[in-house]
């Protein structure tokens, strides 16, 4: 059976890279039947606090991948990485090396002055039994990797035959001088006993996938099948960071976008099934495979994500969008039964890329007088006849007795512009700058509509001139 995991670090947010990597994790478990598991990598004391762990799983919640079971906190582990690196220095698999600092920069100095990467090369790795520890010196435990003049190998799913030549592996430390182990370690361990036998990940950790490969063999343990994602670039080709814009997950969802436009995003983002660009979460599944997906550094593109983002604004139930909105924006609470009405709904997702754009498309009638004009409304509000055509309109919205419906409204001042020979447009203008303060704006029926007969009138009449 499949088992991938999802392994954050608690960094503080949950970064869009580490998003599509638990995507990722999660299409192929579900593809195959298999588990979704996910675990904390909160190994750093130092650093550790539980809101920045809270942080992740808000954002894991709101991207709508679930793991199956128990969170899996690495810390709750350190007593078994132990044992592990115990088993390690009991079969040969690790040693413990006693050397200073400064015998340890003399060999990075070396290194460097050689311009080839540190490896250890100590006595400790072959020390006999006439090498005797200095007093008071607590070792660090190191792996034991191969130092011949192989590679380490392996067949990764996304990028195809990785080789590393074992030259380029170092005796990593895996126990600390204070007995604490290490990060590198510890995913080794945790993932053997998760029983994850896909690891998938960013491709930042191919260098580790190296390393980790002789912990898994030097324990005997069978190893899991690695994929490595490419890193996400901005429009730049740089790699993706702030400068580029949003990167946490919140900033995307307090910026009013959908979760499955950023599921469809990030799975279309280093994957693809033919010209589909517009998916459900179900048809990924059913579709992934790593063949499929890019070798190459994608670049994240804000365009094409607004795009998806009006898409699936379009057809999500309005009532859904009323209560991200509200929570979203809490300014618009007294708008709310407007904004769960389908007609304002429908009204304001025709040109909404985001939330924020939905509910600004919406401000018109939520705001108060006086409402502010843009320039170029004033200069509709001082064309000719536009003082004519906004009397006209007060009239017709004072009279009127239909229906209060943009259909109803639709009919008595399409009858009016008829019978009086006025062009629509000659009253539409005015009166959109009138009632919106800006010469763009759903349609006017819908606006009278939306805004209310009184307060369509009281804007109608300029009060706030
Ligand atoms: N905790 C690591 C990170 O956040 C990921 C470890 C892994 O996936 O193996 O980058």
């Amino acid at each position: 059976p499949v088992v991938t995991r999802f392994a954050p670090s608690p960094t503080g947010y949950l970064h869009i890279g580490g998003a599509r990597t638990a995507l990722f994790n999660y299409l192929f478990a579900r593809h195959h039947g298999g588990k979704f598991l996910m675990r904390i990598e909160d190994t750093d004391a130092e650093r550790h606090n539980e809101a920045a762990v809270d942080a992740i799983l808000q954002g894991m919640a709101w991207l709508g991948t679930p793991h199956d079971g128990e969170i899996v906190r690495q810390r709750e582990n350190i007593g078994r990485h132990k044992e592990v690196a115990a088993q390690l220095l009991a079969n040969g698999g690790a040693y413990k090396c006693y050397c200073s600092k400064e015998e340890l920069e003399a060999m990075r100095a070396q290194a460097e002055q050689q311009h080839v990467p540190f490896r250890y090369s100590g006595p400790w790795r072959n020390a006999g039994p006439d090498l005797v520890p200095p007093p008071d010196r607590q070792p660090v435990v190191r792996i034991r990797t191969p130092d011949d003049d192989g590679v380490t190998s392996w067949q990764d799913g996304v990028m195809g035959l990785i080789e590393i030549p074992n030259k380029d592996v170092d005796d990593f430390i895996i126990l600390r001088a204070d007995g604490t182990p290490t990060y590198l370690l510890a995913v080794v361990v945790d993932d053997h006993d998760m029983g994850v036998t896909q690891v998938i990940r960013g491709s930042d950790h191919i260098g580790n996938t190296a390393r980790q490969i002789s912990v898994f063999k030097n324990m005997g343990w069978e190893l899991p099948d690695f994929a490595h994602l490419p890193l996400i670039h901005g429009p730049d080709g740089k790699k993706l960071s702030k400068r580029h814009g949003a990167t946490g997950l919140e900033e995307f969802e307090a910026k009013g976008y959908l979760p499955e436009s950023i599921r469809n995003y990030l799975a279309r983002l280093s994957w693809s099934h033919g010209d589909d660009e517009i998916f459900s979460t179900e048809q990924a599944i059913e579709w992934f495979s790593f063949s499929a997906c890019s070798r190459g550094a994608p670049c994240f593109d804000f365009d094409k994500l607004n795009g998806l983002n009006q898409h699936y604004i379009k057809e999500a139930d309005h009532l859904r969008l009323a209560a991200i909105v509200l929570k979203l924006f809490p300014e618009v609470a007294p708008y709310a039964e407007k904004l769960r009405d389908p007609r304002v709904a429908n009204m304001l997702k025709v040109r909404a890329k985001t939330l924020l754009e939905y509910k600004e498309a919406g401000w018109f009638f939520m705001s108060k007088r006086p409402i502010e004009v843009s320039p170029a409304a004033a200069t509709d509000l001082k064309g000719a006849g536009a003082q004519e055509a906004l009397t006209a309109l007060v009239q017709l919205l004072e009279k009127y007795s239909g229906e209060w419906s943009p259909e109803g409204l639709e009919t008595c001042i399409k009858d009016y512009a008829g019978t009086q020979k006025v062009k629509l447009g000659a009253l539409a203008k005015p009166a959109r700058a009138a009632l919106t303060g800006s010469t763009a704006s759903p349609g006017l029926f819908e606006v009278i509509w939306a805004i209310g007969r009184d307060e369509a009138i009281a804007r109608l009449r300029r009060c706030d001139l």
